[in-house]
């Protein structure tokens, strides 16, 4: 009994020592197996579908478990700051979209921040231009003579309020496309299915933010004009639906359609140029400052046509490739780029709305 109990005994602890041997066999391997996932990879040993841009080298991660591709927006890879670029990006319109949301006299707010109304003396950019010497003094006095804008809400007395919808439309597009920028940064590398997935997500959060960027100045500038009102936010509503539905074809998605994908987008940005100018037509006579909104689309403009640049020709990266694996390749300017034309186009979309606002209610 003893003995059979020693050698039950013996038998358990060495069935015990094999299993943990076993086991630490398993953890051993789980964990380089672990190791080697998490590693990042050259661009010779990516699989085909993810060799995109052969003048970024290093730094790739590829086919890792969701879990580390999750934790990776803390990490330090080639995709780390066209992740957080557009974060930051997304935190800066959920920051305007707050601010609209629950300042008491909200848009009226923004607007008197940023711009003067039409027949003062001009937008505050044009001022900080001109008085360039005691700022602080400068900013609160801007500031205080700015807020009071009963105008931009209320056209005609109390009855005839601006719906600010529109404005919100833009926001909710912009913050659309950023996060889904985002995240198909940080999940395409995951797998071939998330490759195609999320990029197309990317084109389609874009082609919805350029959609979403036309609302708010059509609705606005042409509120007393609905049919034209209606023919180009119908026409900017299919032509970006037609883009979607392009880019999602999967063949699309590949790096030899890259100035394809970038000349769809422009196409679509600069279709503004007819509203814009048919606008500029409409308000000429009664309200010069309709300038000052094309002015900050103009810039709006040439942003994006220098991020399509970047992103396109591959520059800086393809003079010197691999020095900008982890900062300043093109896409992380591209990225910057479009936050800041966005935000070009939120002033221009608050100068008109501003200036509708301080026109008397429509004719007829
Ligand atoms: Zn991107």
């Amino acid at each position: 009994m003893k003995q059979r109990t020693r050698t039950t005994g013996n038998a358990d602890a060495s069935a015990h020592g094999v299993e943990s041997v076993h086991s630490d066999r398993n953890n051993k391997r789980a964990t380089k197996k672990m190791k080697f996932q998490q590693k990042l990879l050259k661009f010779e040993s990516l699989p085909d579908y993810m060799q995109d841009n052969e003048f970024i080298r290093d730094h790739y991660r590829c086919e890792w478990p969701l879990k580390y591709v999750v934790l990776s927006v803390f990490s330090v890879h080639n995709e780390t700051l066209n992740i957080w670029t557009h974060l930051v990006g997304f935190a800066i319109f959920l920051c305007l979209t707050a601010v609209s949301l629950t300042e008491k006299a909200t848009v009226e707010n923004l607007v008197g921040r940023f711009f003067s109304r039409p027949g003062t003396d001009g937008p505050l950019m044009m001022k900080m231009n001109k008085k360039t010497n005691g700022s602080d003094a400068f900013f609160l006095e801007s500031y205080l003579r700015h807020i009071p804008k009963p105008s931009i809400l209320h056209v005609n007395g109390d009855s005839d309020v601006i719906p600010k919808w529109p404005w919100f439309v833009f926001l909710g597009g912009a913050m659309c496309c950023m996060v889904c920028s985002s995240l198909a940064h940080l999940f395409a590398c995951h797998s071939r299915r998330f490759y195609l997935f999320f990029w197309r997500l990317d084109y389609a959060g874009i082609s919805l933010m350029i959609i979403c960027s036309f609302f708010a100045p059509i609705y606005y500038a042409f509120s007393c004009h609905p049919y034209w009102r209606l023919f180009y936010l119908a026409s900017i509503t299919g032509f970006g639906s037609l883009a979607v539905v392009t880019l999602f074809a999967p063949a699309l998605s590949s790096g030899r359609f890259r100035s394809f994908r970038a000349n769809i987008f422009l196409a679509m940005g600069f279709s503004g140029v007819i509203p814009a100018a048919h606008a500029v037509i409409l308000y000429w006579h009664n309200s010069p400052h309709i300038l000052v909104a094309l002015g900050y689309e103009i810039v709006m403009g040439f942003l994006y046509a220098a991020g399509a640049g970047f992103y396109t020709s591959r520059i800086p990266e393809r003079w010197r490739p691999g020095a900008f694996d982890i900062v300043g390749q093109s896409h992380q300017i591209f990225h910057v780029l479009v936050v800041v034309a966005a935000l070009a186009h939120s002033a221009a979309t608050l100068v008109i709305m501003d200036l509708r606002g301080g026109l008397p209610a429509c004719d007829g």
